[in-house]
């Protein structure tokens, strides 16, 4: 196959001169050249929009445009086409600033033979290419950077936030831990002197400070199962209105005689299946909330409403409140509102519950406000009903 030839375009307005470079050009023996020839830099940029070329033989003195001005509008227009510009001898300097701006290379018009011509166009568009696939090759690498560079700063952030994290999971696992090594020394070295009453408080305490770790634990296990996208909503057949009501009344058992709980249905509840596990993760860390932060006592009443596709859980309480600006972190773990004073807490109770509902694709939002109280209200659509 012939290669193609090379499309040139010529903008010289001496006819003259535009026949001695057509006639150095046929002489070319190595390649093909077509040359296209135009007397103005309107005409040639006219050509520019309507067709391809592979070079611009640009003289520095047309009737439309003098010097260097002509080469902005080409550059415009056709910014990966190399160009050559023709001077005449009393002229280089002018030239040899054309290169400066960007021109690929300068001809002396008197000089000029086929074998010059021949080489500056082709070394010409050579270099603009090599340029040209630097210019990408930089950008590639750039955007390739940038990218890196946001990569970079969101495995810190993951890094951070894993670090924060593990600080304060050893923090919360310290305390319980300080309990059993106090209490089993006490046991160990002054167990002759202690009556039997007080040694029962210490191994009460002990395992009590035990089944506070094996709760960390295992919600930090959870956390870490949602988080890793693990956390599944596997359902069972299951009747939702009495396992709430058996919540609610092991809650009763716990309760202080100054707290009120109340719990009431509405709508149908047919028999469905439901994941007793996150169901019992989220209504369990809801109302022990509502009794927690309620220190006064008060009224706290769950609700759950039945409709056509879902079911609304809502637990209102008549407690502390939470700050509206702690409000946007309410789900991060370990994060707690100041207004807790000395409530005890780790933070982690709601995340779950976040991760539970994300788990059945529910819902939840909350109402809350300081000193009169915060409900919580929970959607999750119907799973399908058994038949
Ligand atoms: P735990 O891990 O033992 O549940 P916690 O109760 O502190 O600890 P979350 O249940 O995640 O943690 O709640 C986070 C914070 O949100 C609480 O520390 C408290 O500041 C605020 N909060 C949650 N529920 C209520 C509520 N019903 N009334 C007032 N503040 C609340
Ligand atoms: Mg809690």
């Amino acid at each position: 196959m012939m290669p193609a030839s090379t499309e040139i375009l010529l903008i010289e307005d001496s006819l003259a001169e535009a026949r001695l470079l057509q006639e150095f050009l046929q002489a070319a023996k190595s390649k093909q050249f077509r040359l296209t020839h135009v007397k103005r830099l309107q005409a040639g940029l006219e050509q520019l929009r309507s067709r391809s070329f592979d070079i611009i033989l640009l003289d520095l003195t047309l009737p439309d445009s003098q010097g260097l001005a002509s080469l902005a509008p080409l550059n415009k227009i056709a910014p990966s086409l190399p160009i050559v510009v023709l001077t005449n001898t009393n002229d280089e300097e002018l030239a040899i600033e054309a290169v400066r701006q960007g021109a690929q290379d300068y001809l002396v018009k008197r000089q000029v033979n086929t074998e010059v011509l021949v080489r500056s166009l082709l070394y010409a568009i050579e270099r603009k290419q090599a340029a040209e696939s630097l210019r990408s090759a930089n950008e590639a690498l750039q955007v390739q950077f940038q990218e890196r560079s946001v990569e970079l700063a969101k495995a810190q952030e993951a890094n951070q936030v894993t670090s924060e994290f593990v600080s304060m999971l050893s923090h919360d696992f310290r305390n319980p831990l300080t309990t059993i090594l106090l209490s089993t020394g006490l046991l160990e070295y002054n167990g002759h002197r202690l009556t039997n009453e007080t040694k029962l408080t210490h191994f009460q305490l002990i395992r009590s400070a035990i089944a506070n770790m094996n709760n960390l634990l295992e919600e930090v296990i959870l956390i870490g199962k949602a988080d890793v996208g693990k956390l599944q909503c596997n359902p069972t057949e299951f009747s939702l209105e009495p396992f709430c009501r058996q919540l609610v009344s092991e809650f009763q058992l716990t309760i202080s005689d100054r707290h009120q709980l109340i719990f009431s249905s509405f709508g149908e509840f047919p028999k469905q299946s439901w994941d007793e596990s996150l169901l019992r993760h989220i209504l369990t860390n809801l109302l022990s909330n509502a009794i927690k932060y309620s220190p006064a006592g008060g009224l706290i009443k769950f609700e759950v409403t039945a409709q056509a596709t879902a079911v609304t859980f809502k637990i209102q309480d008549s407690g502390i409140g939470i700050p509206q600006e702690y409000q946007k972190q309410l789900f991060q773990p370990f994060t707690r509102a100041e207004n807790t004073d000395t409530i005890p807490g780790t933070g982690l109770g709601l995340a779950i519950v976040k991760r539970c509902i994300e788990a059945y694709k529910g819902q939840i939002s909350v109402n809350s406000e300081i000193g009169l109280g915060t409900t919580f209200t929970v959607v999750l659509p119907l799973p399908e009903t058994l038949t």
